[in-house]
């Protein structure tokens, strides 16, 4: 590495909120690695990735997020296979090895997600709420670990789809496990909710929101007031977030 440094750092756009700097640095500190560091990047399109690569030569390593997770991938050398699968990627590495450029796209949403459910009594189905990047890191672990599920979506065409429109008191009552996979009710906006019939819910129904912040969501309130069981995306983040970390560093 060029004068020992070690630069990591995160893409997307904005990214005036995002605490992954203070997570790596903070470790960083604590472990006494006073050569590595973990930037900000806010692109403005991702066509200025490869510029990025070069500008920056102790650059080895990179978050991806919104909304350049899926964008990132035709820049991308090599992909592994859980991102290859789900087509969105929230981590690269970036190797220099002689001179030439290599990076390769990984995605620790899906394995992240895994950690948080695994201990938690799923009692049926799912509805996966949105069909984004995350959505669809959700629904490669539903899949793997064989939850049956549909995807929710303003959109009302697509495979294994249903609009929110659609949306019955049936299905909701078929379907104890609702994730919700969108940005509705993210910081600041915080009155939000997806739109779903939230009247009909029942005790046996789990709430999980994506979202870490607010730390109680409007989705999950709304849930509370119908006492499901509700659970928010911290965790995930956490566990997301540490995996990458390995990945960056080479510990995995
Ligand atoms: P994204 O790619 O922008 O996709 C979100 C999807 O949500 C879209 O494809 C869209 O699906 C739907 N959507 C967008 N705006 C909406 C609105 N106003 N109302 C209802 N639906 C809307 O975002 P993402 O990367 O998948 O992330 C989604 C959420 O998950 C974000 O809040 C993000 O912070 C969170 N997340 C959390 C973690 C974690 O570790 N906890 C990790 C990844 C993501 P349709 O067009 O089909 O409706």
């Amino acid at each position: 590495m060029k004068h020992g440094k070690i630069l990591l750092g995160l893409i997307g756009f904005p990214l005036s909120h995002s605490w992954s700097a203070d997570f790596y640095n903070e470790k960083f500190r604590l472990d006494g690695d006073t050569h590595k560091e973990y930037r900000l990047f806010p692109l403005i399109s991702i066509d200025e990735f490869p510029g990025l690569l070069a500008k920056y030569p102790e650059l080895c390593g990179l978050n991806v997020t919104i909304p350049y997770k899926e964008k990132i991938i035709p820049f991308l050398d090599d992909l592994d296979d859980t991102a290859r699968s789900i087509g969105a990627v929230n981590t690269v590495t970036i190797d220099r090895t002689n001179g030439m450029i290599h990076t390769k796209g990984f995605n620790t949403d899906a394995p992240g997600f895994l950690q948080t459910i695994r201990n938690l009594a799923i009692t049926g189905p799912a509805l996966i709420l949105g069909t984004g990047g995350a959505a669809k890191a959700v629904a490669f672990i539903l899949k793997n670990i064989n939850i049956p599920f549909h995807f929710v979506s303003r959109k009302t065409k697509g495979e294994n789809m249903i609009s929110y429109d659609d949306l019955t008191s049936e299905i909701i009552l078929d379907h104890p496990f609702i994730i919700n996979a969108t940005p509705a009710g993210m910081y600041p906006d915080t009155a939000g909710a997806p739109p779903i019939p939230y009247q009909v819910l029942t005790t046996d129904h789990l709430l999980y929101d994506l979202i870490y912040n607010p730390e109680v969501t409007e989705f999950m309130k709304r849930g509370m007031a119908r006492k499901a069981r509700v659970m928010n995306g911290k965790q995930m983040l956490l566990n997301q977030a540490e995996l990458s970390r390995q990945i960056l560093l080479g510990k995995v």
